[in-house]
């Protein structure tokens, strides 16, 4: 029997506000353990949080960004479980209420509903090493939103491509820096199997903090094959939650899985609830950066490139932002485009750097002297990868490497003088008042001195030497 799969995704994003979500500790990753912590983030009897105002900015951001409905009338939910990562016993979070509710992003044609996106706080690190596990607060009460999404994706790529996209969405937002290798953003996913042509949906297993977009397609295509075979040989596939060990490549049972009704939720005492107002969600939306995709239908309608050549540039925000700022200062899109997607984002992937350190007005300059044939495109890839590597300006790379095209008034007045004389018919032609025939001219002169004049000298040059006979 041929099965569909059908799978569900939670993307947990931490936001990129410079305090906790309902503390003024600082959010940074990488602190001394324990260092950005005070008695409300630690659940501390007695202890009251306040609201961070940006938090919800950067939540209603995110909603705006996948087209949901932003809600006026948010509320905050306590629930309640323990574990050592969590000292209050509950997460501040929003089960009734949320900040944002439906809309989706289109994959490949296909839609992608959202339930929902809402706001909440972050627990604490575990860490366990060899003998003892430690624990790490500096985490607990980071802004969290937890983006919720219709069981609607079919497959492990499609899964993939979603993740993808909501990142590049978060990180062109300033909402999340997307460095799942830190831990900023994490996917749960929620997978079943039904035999094709059944609408009812099947039993499904969640695999809980997958934090690689490789480790994301091997989870759910193992999943898929675990779940069928289980069909097969049981009837059935228990519903629990898994996690998924890279090394072997397979997920593990970690407990049966909890209904919301084993959280038992209830309304936080100690939060208001929040209204926003149109014109505050109109504030938010003002403030927000250019969107990826608006910045795709720039990229190819506006500057008529293709759509492979768009998606290259805009994979990394850092070559977009450059890509954007140069033409903003007069850079012919195209020639901007080739030499971004072509030499800089060769340099960029031998220096495993996330940053073109290169001052966009000298890149700018550097392709003005290549339209110009002032240097020749050999030329310009020496002038960038120069300036990248050894961070100096345009002028430094240009001397250090020679490329400006030297001129030898000898040799160019010998190859004019040599292409009058071999094209006497031409020459007649020109003197006659067909000036058409000059192209042709200088056509031959450029080919013959290519490297050794610049184009503009040879104009004059060969002005005058018509001029001569
Ligand atoms: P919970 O909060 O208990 O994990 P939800 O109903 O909020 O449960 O759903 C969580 C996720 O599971 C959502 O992304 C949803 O799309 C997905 N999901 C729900 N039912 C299924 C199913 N039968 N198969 C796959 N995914 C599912
Ligand atoms: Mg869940
Ligand atoms: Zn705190």
């Amino acid at each position: 029997m041929n099965y569909i799969p059908v799978i569900g995704l939670e993307i947990h994003a931490e936001l990129m506000t410079k305090t906790k979500v309902f503390c003024g500790c600082a959010n940074t990753f990488g602190s001394e353990r324990n260092s950005n912590c005070c008695p409300v983030c630690l659940g501390m009897p007695g202890a009251l949080p306040v609201l961070n105002r940006r938090a919800v900015e950067l939540t209603i951001s995110a909603g705006l960004l996948c087209g949901c409905r932003i809600s006026h009338l948010t509320l905050w939910d306590r629930k309640n479980y323990f574990y050592p990562d969590l000292t209050k016993a509950y997460q501040i979070s929003q089960l009734y209420a949320p900040l944002c509710l439906g809309g989706g992003l289109e994959i490949n044609g296909r839609f992608i509903r959202l339930n929902r996106i809402h706001l909440e706080e972050d627990a604490g690190k575990l860490i366990h090493e060899r003998n003892v596990s430690i624990l790490d607060y500096n985490r607990a009460g980071v802004p969290l939103i937890e983006i919720v999404t219709e069981p609607d994706i079919r497959s492990a790529d499609e899964a993939v491509a979603f993740v993808e996209r909501m990142r590049r969405n978060l990180v062109y937002g300033d909402i999340c820096d997307g460095k799942m290798e830190q831990g900023s953003l994490r996917v749960d996913a929620n997978i079943s199997v039904m035999p094709e042509g059944s609408d009812v949906y099947g039993t499904r297993a969640e695999i809980k903090n997958i934090n690689s977009f490789r480790f994301i397609k091997r989870a759910i295509e193992f999943e898929i094959k675990r779940q069928i075979g289980a069909l097969e040989n049981n009837g059935r596939v228990t519903q629990e939650t898994r996690r998924y060990d890279a090394a072997s490549d397979e997920t593990f049972s970690m407990r049966s899985k909890e209904d919301a009704h084993d959280y038992r939720y209830f309304p936080d005492p100690d939060i208001l609830p929040l209204f926003m107002s149109d014109e505050d969600i109109t504030g938010i939306k003002g403030k927000l950066p250019e969107p990826p995709h608006s910045r795709f239908l720039r990229y190819t309608d506006a500057y008529g490139l293709s759509v492979k050549d768009a998606e290259t540039i805009l994979s990394e925000r850092f070559m977009s932002d450059f890509f954007d700022a140069a033409v903003k200062i007069g850079a012919d899109p195209k020639a901007a485009s080739n030499a971004v997607r072509g030499e800089l984002l060769r340099c960029v992937r031998e220096a495993g750097s996330d940053e073109i350190p290169v001052s966009v007005s000298d890149f700018t300059k550097a392709l003005a002297l290549a339209a110009k044939n002032e240097i020749t495109q050999e030329g310009l890839k020496t002038a960038l990868s120069y300036m990248f590597f050894n961070h100096v300006d345009l002028e430094t790379a240009v001397k250090a490497n020679n490329l400006l095209i030297s001129e030898d008034f000898e040799l160019i007045g010998a190859v004019i003088t040599e292409i009058l004389a071999a094209s006497p018919d031409i020459v007649s032609k020109y003197k006659d008042g067909n000036s058409k025939v000059f192209s042709y001219l200088f056509g031959q002169c450029m080919k013959r001195l290519k490297g050794k004049a610049l184009p503009a000298t040879i104009n004059a040059e060969l002005i005058k030497g018509l001029n001569e006979i």
